[in-house]
């Protein structure tokens, strides 16, 4: 059964689904995106990522191809039409077509809308964050607004791609002082050998995860403070656990990272615990 596609105003077969060669997503990257889970048929903090991709279209003056109203129901179509349960829905919002030129067209054109939607294991995510991971540190070589959730992803890809080749589930990006930034896809936490729990302010070039949001609302409630600070790669080699953030990750363990094992090298109690909060609140 082919999957179905939400595309500029049509539901397509995925394998029919097409944008225009001219499409500015496609020529520059000129576009945001958003990745949100659904955890048995519920799209999870689905007004969180909405929020955000209001804020990323504001950022970069493209205006909304529709309102959030007519959205939801694109979205709860797309996953209604692919018959899943748990999936991971796609959503990309590009400036949409014109003729190749960098200035952006002075003219209004309509933004290109498109809707995809793949099966995700959720069941699968909760055991590999059981298991835990292991992490690569690479350089971060991206923009200075890795605060916008931009389509422009191809040093995301590389630094993944880097840590992938050393065997690694995840690449740790750390800026030109050595402090760790994000993962590649995912944001970082770490408790410390002195026992805090830090995770690197939103504010500082990084991209501001719902689910890190999701996971601090959480702490609050098993009243474990997190303090937000920028951790060294140095001192997150001798942490007690790291772990990483994201609407496909929920809180997975770092256990491995270049090749050292962090703590003992299994799943720490404060990320077990986070595990098993989070999906109390998706499955509830
Ligand atoms: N940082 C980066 C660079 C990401 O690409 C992502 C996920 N797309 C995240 C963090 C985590 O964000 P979220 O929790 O909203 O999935």
């Amino acid at each position: 059964m082919s999957r179905t596609a939400y595309v500029n105003g049509a539901y397509v077969p995925t394998r029919d689904a097409l944008v225009h060669i001219n499409d500015r997503g496609f020529q520059f990257a000129d576009g945001v995106y958003e990745g949100i889970g659904v955890r048995r048929g519920n799209m999870v903090d689905l007004e969180a990522h909405l929020d955000r991709l209001w804020r990323s279209l504001g950022e970069l003056s493209i205006t909304a191809p529709m309102d959030r109203g007519p959205l939801r129901v694109v979205l709860s179509e797309v996953i209604r039409r692919n018959l899943f349960s748990d999936a991971f829905l796609y959503i990309q919002i590009t400036r949409g077509v014109a003729s190749r030129d960098h200035a952006i067209p002075t003219v209004d054109i309509p933004a290109s809308l498109i809707v995809t939607c793949k099966r995700l294991n959720f069941d699968g995510v909760k055991n590999r964050a059981l298991a835990g991971v292991t992490g690569s540190t690479q350089p971060d070589i991206r923009w200075g607004r890795c605060d916008v959730k931009s389509t422009g992803l191809l040093p995301n890809i590389l630094a993944k791609q880097a840590a992938r080749k050393t065997g690694a589930f995840e690449a740790i990006l750390f800026d030109s002082d050595g402090y760790i930034t994000e993962g590649s896809s995912t944001n970082v936490w770490v408790v410390t050998e002195g026992g805090d729990l830090i995770t690197r302010p939103t504010t500082d070039n990084i991209l501001a995860g719902i689910t890190r949001a999701r996971v601090k609302t959480i702490t609050e409630k098993l009243k474990i403070s997190v303090k937000e600070a920028k951790i060294s790669i140095e001192d997150a080699k001798k942490a007690q656990e790291i772990f990483l953030t994201s609407a496909t990750s929920c809180a997975t363990p770092i256990i491995v990272l270049d090749g050292q094992k962090i703590g003992d090298g299994t799943v720490g109690p404060v990320a077990k615990r986070l595990i098993d909060a989070y999906f109390q609140f998706t499955d509830a």
